[in-house]
């Protein structure tokens, strides 16, 4: 079959946008290494869309969630993934679950019928050089197409391991007790957040990092070395009492103003949006468990109440630095004929990757048929992802991100509460997402 655009890697995403593209009346080549030849370290079938670890798609509520509304944009637009997980799901109370084997299946099978795809079972070793490509082979890309990958991006804007920090929401940040200066008072800019800690917050919290319950590497990521600047705080921790003090929570130079004193240690969290909703928390990556983190994470003053818009981790996790990469249809701005999908563009899920390979079927097909498709709004969920993903993030601390309301443009909602504030942000996005449909 002669096809138009040359899609890599058939997993969430590439199935998605297959399928978007397929739809769109566009012939489609969808190469998946697996069943010829290849595998990856977590992948267990030759199945399409297999789903590598947990069967949920998370909360399906798209009133008062993120993921929730995407989920409900994506079935706006006729998602190949969404339509198999409703068909194939589970009971999971407001969670969106699946048999993981019917869904996949149903997957492969539509895909494998239709018209205007071919499913060819083979690995690609490198970036095709022309032609319409979309490049979606996920977080364990095969080593010979990320090297390929890596010569075109350079290769300081390929990451083999995620070194994830938590991320606060901003309007939860007890600013009375934080205090805004420079990087250990450089400079004349005040662009960190300093949390003050005395000696006993200092100790106490410490011993938290080494006594929490970690998760453990799997047997495939340990040797896959992590570069000192990417340590988790916990190994710092366990290298000696002083250690974080004199590392990432060094308070040197940082006056309190309110004892006009250096704090005894500080936590600092550096704005990671150019909206300014979203504070990563500098050199905080931990293997710590989830609940743990919330834990001891708001046992640090200023953070009693934060709420975590992604929770800090460490991966093996093959993605770009897109912000630095893509334009804001997805193209590689130095070989426009290749867009990037999924979890390599550093979008973090099975959701979003579906969501974004949706996204880059539909700019593809807009492409060949010479027709400008504008990028969904930003404040509807799929525009807020993709927003982030190719510019909104900040580039220089660029990690994987899950979608969540701290993406969209903030609400000029005062007061409001905060369940109700999840509300207006979802109704702000159907009628957005109505209104770019309408123009389509
Ligand atoms: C171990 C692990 C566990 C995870 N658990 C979860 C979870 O529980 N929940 C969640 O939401 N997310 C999870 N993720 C994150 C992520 O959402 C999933 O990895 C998701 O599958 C990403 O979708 P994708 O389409 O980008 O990549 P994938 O689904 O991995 O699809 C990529 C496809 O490309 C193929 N491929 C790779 N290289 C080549 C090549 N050179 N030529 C041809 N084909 C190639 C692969 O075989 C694969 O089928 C996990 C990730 C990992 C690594």
């Amino acid at each position: 079959m002669t096809y138009q655009v040359h899609i890599v890697g058939g997993g969430l995403a590439g199935s998605e946008a297959a399928w978007q593209l397929a739809e769109a009346g566009v012939a489609v080549r969808l190469s998946e290494m697996r069943g010829g030849g290849g595998t990856t370290a977590a992948h267990q079938t030759d199945a399409l869309a297999e789903l590598v670890c947990s069967n949920s798609f998370r909360s399906d509520d798209a009133e008062n969630n993120a993921v929730g509304l995407l989920h409900a944009e994506m079935r706006a637009l006729g998602s190949i993934i969404m339509a198999a997980a409703d068909a194939h799901k589970v009971p999971a109370g407001s969670a969106l679950a699946v048999d993981r084997d019917g869904f996949s299946d149903a997957v492969t099978a539509r895909l494998a019928v239709h018209p205007n795809v071919e499913i060819v079972r083979e690995r690609v070793d490198a970036l095709p050089s022309s032609g319409l490509v979309i490049v979606a082979t996920g977080p364990l890309t095969a080593a010979t197409l990320a090297a390929s990958i890596g010569a075109a991006t350079g290769a300081d804007a390929l990451a083999f391991f995620d070194a994830i920090a938590p991320i606060v929401h901003h309007d939860t940040i007890d600013m009375d007790v934080c205090w805004m200066a420079s990087r250990w008072d450089k400079g004349d800019t005040k662009d960190y957040i300093n949390c003050p800690m005395t000696k006993e917050q200092y100790l106490a919290f410490r011993q938290g990092l080494l006594d929490g319950d970690k998760t453990e590497f799997k047997e495939w990521e340990k040797d896959t070395p992590y570069f000192e600047g990417c340590m988790p705080i916990e190994v710092a921790a366990e290298r000696g009492e002083d250690t974080l003090r004199f590392g990432p929570m060094k308070p040197v130079g940082l006056d309190d103003p309110k004892t006009g004193r250096w704090p005894y240690a500080v936590v600092q969290l550096r704005q990671d949006n150019a909206l300014g909703t979203l504070w990563n928390m500098v050199g905080f990556q931990t293997k710590l468990k989830h609940a743990e983190q919330v834990r001891l994470f708001r046992t640090i003053p200023g953070l009693e109440q934060a709420d975590f818009a992604r929770l800090g981790g460490l991966h093996r996790n093959t993605f770009i630095n897109s912000p630095q990469l893509l334009d804001d249809t997805l193209r590689l701005r130095t070989a426009p004929h290749v867009r990037f999908a999924g979890q390599i563009t550093g979008c973090e899920g099975y959701v979003e990757s579906a969501a974004i390979g949706l996204l880059a079927g539909r700019f593809a097909a807009a492409e060949l048929k010479g027709e400008e498709l504008a990028p969904p709004p930003l404040t509807t969920a799929l525009g807020a992802l993709l927003g982030h993903i190719t510019g909104g993030a900040d580039a220089a601390s660029y990690q994987p991100m899950n979608v969540n309301f701290g993406l969209f443009p903030p609400l000029d909602a005062g007061r409001t509460k905060k369940a109700d504030r999840k509300k207006l942000y979802t109704a702000r996005a159907v009628a957005a997402l109505d209104a770019w449909r309408a123009a389509l």
